[in-house]
């Protein structure tokens, strides 16, 4: 159906055309020719991004009376952003129908200049429940002729604080009034609020969770509770166009993980209750213009956030209500782009995990966060990438082009390349170049025996094949030595090296699978280190037991640990 086929008015139409609404989003097919038809109660489940706020906005402008100075329809909203953005979209939806006033109020802002303007005769209330509460009982605002109320986004006005208030708003409404509730969640106090205050309601389920999740891929990384952190920044790097929001659970967590990634030089910011309303506006321009790219947020505070484009939703903390896993992620993954959901566990959370599938409908992908090479890769190629779509039509430049053209001309096109790669790029692969493999804890504890069967045949996990050297600790071999060796007898990309062990007297290391053959064949032809000829082998089952047998007399038959560097 189109809109012009539900009905809308000329003018609606019109307006809603010049905004690029071409065809009714799912919501709007249900919901519209409904409300034009009759007054019927809705529960709505519904994220921001579905064009819900067109959905019941379109009938309340098509049915408020522009001659009736007095209020007829009142939207409740849990924060001041989202009043503010409901009041510019009907604004902009009723453009072309004369006489309709619309109006936002909200706590945090001069509640004079509300009773002004609610004086001059609004019919259209957009407000936070507190507020409005406050200009009630100052009798500015009269709510004797609403026919229509709509909550929305529910959940989150319960979530904070909101319900005495919103029962009390509701117990001054006549009762024929007609009454829509939108949430993203339907947890049992919103079903109770829809129990009592609405007849028979109508459920209308948004596509867009469904759809939504086609779009979207979810990805777990399981790590130890300390790797957490890097975890993240190593997926902030291994995504070098990231915009995404990082969800923690409390102010102090979000604050500090905001902190260290400034630290760590990202465009990050917080978003939280304890920042001022100036401060928060702040951010929220800045990462709206994507002056910030990673925005560490708590769940409340990211709700007045009107940005839904985003490219990453990132999980930090798995929120406690399984149901905000959804309202998260739906953030991404917005138009039929592809959207990427991120969630950073530790092992305990297992249950919380298999919980949110369940409760989400989704299926997480279990995955292994990328190695220091993988990202240096993805950073080089986004860097290249950027070279090849730069923008050349600056004449300013071509003028001093002759002079470098001169003064390169003693360099060939590869060496230009690699010299103009290594500028930009040395700090990055010297901060990865030692960097360890981020396992999950399942590898590393629990599945510890069945690895270590795997890693005694030399096949590791991920990919990496263990390799016996003949050196140890005695040699003087530690971590560092050892990565030189490899990478001094090796030519081309330097070779990822996972785990290491050193033993007194021998020592085990993983690389890459692909690498391992030729690495093998390098260091085995002649190469020297601290005067002993350097061999090295597959590891093989039989090597670990026996050589740890022969070294344990050193260790006065106490078991070694296998450490992990
Ligand atoms: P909402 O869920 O109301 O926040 O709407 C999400 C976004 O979709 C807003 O930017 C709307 O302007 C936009 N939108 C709503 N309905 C349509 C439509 N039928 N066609 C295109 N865009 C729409």
């Amino acid at each position: 159906m189109t809109f012009e086929e539900f009905g809308l008015s000329e003018e609606i139409v019109k307006a809603i055309r010049e905004m690029g609404f071409e065809k009714p989003m799912p919501i709007q097919e249900k919901v519209i020719p409904m409300l034009l038809e009759k007054n019927v109660d809705i529960t709505g489940l519904a994220q921001t991004g579905t064009g819900k706020t067109a959905a019941f906005g379109l009938p309340i402008i098509q049915q408020a009376e522009p001659g009736v100075k007095k209020t007829q329809v009142l939207i409740l909203s849990p924060t001041r952003e989202l009043c503010i953005q409901i009041a510019k979209d009907l604004n902009n939806y009723s453009k072309y129908v004369e006489g309709l006033n619309i109006l936002a109020v909200y706590g945090g802002a001069s509640i004079e200049n509300q009773i002004r303007e609610l004086k001059r005769g609004v019919q259209i209330v957009v407000a936070t429940p507190g507020r409005l509460l406050d200009l009630i009982r100052r009798k500015a605002a009269k709510l004797s002729n609403v026919f229509r109320v709509v909550l929305d986004e529910a959940d989150e006005m319960l979530n904070m604080g909101f319900l005495d208030d919103i029962n009390e708003i509701l117990s001054t409404i006549p009762e024929d009034r007609n009454t829509l509730l939108f949430s993203a969640t339907m947890p049992k106090p919103i079903q109770a609020i829809a129990n009592k205050y609405m007849t028979d309601p109508v459920e209308v389920i948004a596509g867009v969770r469904n759809a939504g999740a086609e779009n979207v891929k979810h990805l777990l990384y399981t790590v130890h509770a300390k790797d957490k952190y890097l975890a993240l920044k190593r997926l902030a790097d291994f995504y070098p166009r990231i915009y995404g929001i990082v969800f923690c659970r409390t102010r102090r967590e979000t604050q500090e993980i905001a902190d260290k990634l400034i630290q760590d030089g990202y465009n990050a910011d917080s978003l939280h209750g304890d920042l001022s309303q100036v401060q928060r506006d702040y951010v929220m321009q800045k990462f709206r213009i994507r002056n910030i790219r990673l925005l560490v947020a708590t769940d409340v505070a990211a709700r007045g956030l009107d940005v839904n484009d985003l490219t990453h939703v990132i999980h930090y903390s798995l929120p406690d209500d399984k149901e905000v896993y959804t309202h998260r992620s739906g953030r991404t993954g917005r138009m039929g782009k592809a959207g990427i959901s991120i969630a950073i566990t530790h092992l305990r959370e297992k249950h919380a995990v298999q919980q949110i599938e369940k409760q989400a409908g989704i299926k997480f992908i279990k995955s292994t966060i990328p190695t220091g090479r993988q990202i240096c890769e993805k950073q080089l190629f986004n860097l290249i990438d950027k070279m090849e779509n730069v923008e050349m039509d600056n004449s300013d430049i071509d003028s001093y082009l002759p002079v470098i053209y001169k003064k390169l001309d003693w360099l060939s096109k590869e060496e230009v390349i690699k010299r103009f790669v290594s500028l930009e790029f040395n700090r990055f692969l010297e901060y990865y170049k030692d960097a360890d493999v981020l396992g999950t804890p399942k590898e590393e504890s629990r599945g510890r025996e069945r690895q270590n069967r795997q890693r005694d045949n030399g096949k590791a996990e991920n990919g990496y094949t263990r390799i016996f050297i003949n050196l140890g600790k005695m040699d003087g071999l530690v971590p560092n030595a050892l990565i030189e060796i490899i990478n001094k007898n090796t030519n081309g990309p330097k070779i990822p090296v996972g785990r290491i062990d050193l033993m007194k007297k021998f020592s085990f290391f993983e690389v890459k699978s692909d690498h391992a053959g030729s690495l093998i064949k390098a260091l085995n032809n002649d190469t020297w280190f601290r005067g002993s000829r350097v061999s090295v082998e597959i590891a093989q089952s039989k090597d670990v037991r026996e050589r740890q047998k022969n070294s344990s007399h050193h260790n006065d038959g106490r078991k070694k640990r296998k450490r992990r560097f």
